[in-house]
């Protein structure tokens, strides 16, 4: 049995139920003696009544690329977008899922050596809080139910990007592929780009190139 395979989300009925530790292939793919990222424990607690929070990070590795990342079963489902986020609902950005991240993994910001797993800089280009809208069978159903079976939708509450994000996927194993999309809503805006015209860290205020230059 390949080692990943107890990694996985067995779904049954109404409730999803993580088998063993999500994030088991974080520290599988990262040397704690090298990176400056967090070690990544046990998962952590599920938000309960507290909001759950999102975060988009900006990293400047193989490809630039910005990690979306949203809290669900105490760790951080992620995705890796390479050309973030749109404000324009008519843009479909492809967003790779990857590892299940650490939740204090919202916060990080640094530079990851090369040569290491996703060597290069990090900045935490926008953060905030979320709301699930996640349905299934016109049933709101968790956010980890959704990654299941293939669509999430959120409503994002940050400094950057506000209003409906759907997450879809596209293709199936080994390679699946996801879709991130604005749904319409008064917060869809065309003429934004914030990629582009807002860089800069929400925590440090500096830019990915600047992080690179320390
Ligand atoms: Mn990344």
């Amino acid at each position: 049995m390949p080692k990943d395979s107890c990694t996985t989300t067995i779904t049954t009925g109404t409730r999803a139920t993580p088998t063993t530790d999500s994030l088991q292939e974080y520290r599988r793919k990262r040397d704690r003696r090298r990176t400056p990222e967090p070690a990544g424990g046990r998962p952590g607690r599920r938000s309960g009544r507290r909001k759950p929070r999102f975060v988009i990070q900006q990293h400047d590795a193989t490809a630039m690329h910005w990690d979306f990342r949203l809290e669900a079963e105490g760790v951080l489902k992620s995705w890796a977008v390479p050309k973030g986020p749109s404000t324009d609902p008519r843009e479909k950005r492809l967003a790779m899922p990857t590892e299940d991240h650490p939740l204090d993994y919202a916060t990080f910001e640094g530079v990851i050596p090369e040569g290491e797993y996703g060597g290069g800089p990090v900045i935490v280009w926008d953060h905030g809080t979320y709301r699930n809208l996640t349905e299934k069978n016109g049933r709101e159903i968790p956010v980890e139910e959704g990654v299941a079976a293939g669509h999430v939708k959120v409503f994002l509450e940050g400094k950057k990007l506000r209003g409906a994000y759907a997450l879809t996927r596209t293709g199936t194993k080994p390679r699946p592929r996801w879709i991130l999309v604005k749904t319409k809503d008064e917060h869809a805006d065309a003429r934004r780009n914030p990629v582009r015209t807002e860089p800069r860290s929400v925590i440090s205020g500096r830019t990915v190139r600047e992080m690179a230059e320390g």
